[in-house]
C-alpha cells in the first residue's frame, strides 16, 4: 500500500499525539505534515500551561520524539484559513486533521466585562507565556487586589502567577516582559469566587494543594463555606480531598504575616465589573450570593438569594473556560464551540477529522489528548485502510514544500524550530531557567534565517 500523506492543523497535544498514532501505522503507511499558525509548537503545553508548572510542561519531550521519527515534518506560520485554505489542504492529502484547540474565551455576559482592567484568561495566560498575539496587553498591575472569576485550574494558574514571589519567578520561563510587570507588581490579594461550592468547584487536588509550597502566600476560606466532614463519605475521591484541603485552610486561619493572600469565595456569581461610567478602569466586582439547588437530574445549580456584595479591586481575570472558534471551510456547531463530529469523523464531511478541545470541548488534562487522538487516528487509518484513496493522487512532499514557500515567506520548518528552540534554551541557561522566550515574528526570523 502507498504511504498516506496526512495533514494535521494546529501542533498542540492533541495534534502531537494524533501525529504519533499515524505515524505508528505500517498499514497503512503515513506520513505527516503538521500545520501551525506560530513559529513555534506543542500549542497550550507553551503557550498555556503556567510557566511554575514545569513538570507539566515536560510532556513537550514526547512531542520532541515524535517530530523526529521518519515521516514527520512541521510547517509554522502557516495560518489555515487565512494563508492556505483547507479545500488546498484536501487537494494536496488523503486526510486533514483539525488540532486547533479552543482559542478565544467563554464570555461572562455581563456590564463592565470589556472595561480597561478586566481581562479573559485566555489574553493574559498568553501575555505571560510570550504568545505572540498578547505580548502587547500590557496588564495594569498597580492595584493591591484582584478578583479572578471561576474555580477551575486556569483561575488557580493566573491567581498563582499574579501572587508568586519574584524567585520563584524568575526560575521560570515566564516571558521577560511579563516578570518585570510581576515583580513591579503591587498586587498582593487574589479572590478567586466560584458560582457554587467547594465540593463543585473543577480544581484538581495537585493544584490546590501546591498551594501551601508557595513562599509567602496565605490561604483563605471561610470556615462557614465548607461542607461538614460527615458529607465527605459521599465524596468521590478528587472531590473529598479538595474539601479536606479547603477545610483545612479555613480551620487554621490566614497566616497575618503572610505577604501575599489568594481567598476563595465560593457562592458568588459576578453580576457587574464596576467602574466609573462606561470604559473607566475596574474598581471593583458586585457579586450575587447564591445559595444551591439540586435539579431533577442531579446537577446541582447556583440560585441568586438576592443578597448582593461588593468586592473592591483593580484587576479582574474571567476565568470561567475557553471556547473553539470556527475554522473557514468547516462545519462549527457554535452552542458548543466544536467541529460536529462522531469519534473524530466531522459530520457529513469525508478526509475531515477533528481531535482535542475543537473535538471534544475544553476539558480535560493534557494525557486526555492521547485517548482522544488515538480514537480519531483509529477513524482516519479505516476510512484509509478502506481503499478509497488507494489511487488517489496527492501532492509530494517536495511539492508541498514549494506550494508552502511560495505562500508563506515566513515559513518555518523542523530545522528552524530547532534553530529556536536552541537560542532559547542557551538564553536560559544563565538565569538557571528552562529557557528565554523569543516573543515577536521577526526575531523568530532572525533565528531560522540567519544574515
Ligand atoms: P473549567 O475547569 O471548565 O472551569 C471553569 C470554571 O468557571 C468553573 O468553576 C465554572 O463553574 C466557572 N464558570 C463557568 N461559567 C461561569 C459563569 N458564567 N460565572 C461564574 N463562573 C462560571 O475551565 P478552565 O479552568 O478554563 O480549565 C480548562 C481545562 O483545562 C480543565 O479541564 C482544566 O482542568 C484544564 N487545566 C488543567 C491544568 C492542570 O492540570 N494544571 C491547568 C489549567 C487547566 P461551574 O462549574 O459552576 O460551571
Amino acid at each position: 500500500m502507498r504511504t498516506h500523506a496526512v495533514a494535521i492543523v494546529g501542533s498542540g497535544p492533541s495534534g502531537f499525539y494524533a501525529a504519533g498514532a499515524l505515524l505508528d501505522s505500517e498499514d497503512p503507511p503515513v506520513r505527516v505534515d503538521m500545520y501551525d499558525r506560530l513559529a513555534t509548537p506543542w500549542g497550550l503545553v507553551r503557550a498555556g500551561v503556567a510557566p511554575d508548572h514545569p513538570k507539566i510542561k515536560s510532556v513537550s519531550n514526547q512531542y520532541e520524539k515524535i517530530a523526529a521519527r521518519p515521516g514527520f515534518r512541521f510547517f509554522g506560520h502557516v495560518h489555515v484559513g487565512e494563508d492556505v485554505s483547507v479545500d488546498e489542504l484536501l487537494d494536496r492529502y488523503d486526510a486533514v486533521i483539525y488540532a486547533v484547540g479552543s482559542q478565544t474565551e467563554r464570555r461572562l455576559g455581563i456590564e463592565g466585562e470589556d472595561r480597561p482592567g478586566s481581562l479573559a484568561s485566555v489574553d493574559f495566560v498568553g501575555w505571560y507565556n510570550g504568545h505572540p498575539d498578547y505580548v502587547d496587553l500590557s496588564p495594569d498591575l498597580s492595584a493591591e487586589r484582584a478578583v479572578v472569576i471561576g474555580a477551575g485550574n486556569v483561575a488557580l494558574d493566573v491567581a498563582r502567577m499574579l501572587l508568586l514571589g519574584e524567585d520563584d519567578l524568575r526560575a521560570t520561563d515566564t516571558a521577560d516582559h511579563a516578570i518585570e510587570s510581576f515583580v513591579a507588581s503591587t498586587v498582593t490579594e487574589v479572590v478567586v469566587c466560584g458560582r457554587r461550592g467547594p465540593v463543585e468547584a473543577a480544581f484538581t487536588t495537585t493544584e490546590l494543594r501546591e498551594l501551601d509550597d508557595i513562599d509567602g502566600l496565605t490561604t483563605v476560606v471561610d470556615p462557614a463555606q465548607v461542607p461538614p466532614v460527615e458529607g465527605d463519605a459521599d465524596l468521590v475521591k478528587g472531590t473529598r480531598r479538595n474539601v479536606e484541603i479547603l477545610r483545612g485552610w479555613a480551620e487554621r486561619g490566614p497566616d497575618p504575616d503572610a505577604a501575599r493572600r489568594m481567598e476563595f469565595r465560593f457562592l458568588r456569581s459576578p453580576l457587574r465589573v464596576l467602574g466609573d461610567g462606561d470604559e473607566g478602569p475596574v474598581t471593583g466586582v458586585e457579586l450575587a450570593v447564591n445559595r444551591l439547588e439540586a435539579d431533577d437530574d442531579g446537577r446541582v445549580r447556583p440560585v441568586d438569594t438576592g443578597e448582593r456584595e461588593t468586592v473592591e479591586c483593580g484587576l479582574v481575570l474571567r476565568a470561567v473556560g475557553y471556547r473553539g472558534m470556527a475554522l473557514p471551510g468547516v462545519p462549527f456547531d457554535d452552542a458548543s464551540g466544536t467541529i460536529p463530529n462522531h469519534e473524530g469523523r466531522i459530520d457529513d464531511r469525508e478526509r475531515e477529522y477533528v481531535v482535542g478541545w475543537i473535538k471534544r470541548g475544553p476539558t480535560g488534562i493534557i494525557g486526555t489528548n492521547r485517548k482522544d487522538a488515538n480514537e480519531t487516528v483509529r477513524g482516519v487509518l479505516a476510512d484509509l485502510a478502506g481503499g478509497s484513496r488507494e489511487d488517489a493522487t496527492v501532492a509530494s512532499a517536495e511539492e508541498v514544500e514549494e506550494w508552502l514557500s511560495g505562500r508563506c515567506p515566513d515559513l518555518v520548518d523542523l530545522d528552524g524550530w530547532d534553530a529556536i528552540d536552541a537560542h532559547e534554551r542557551a538564553a536560559g541557561q544563565d538565569g538557571g531557567r528552562p529557557r528565554v522566550k523569543v516573543v515577536d515574528r521577526s526575531s523568530f526570523m532572525d533565528l531560522v534565517r540567519p544574515q
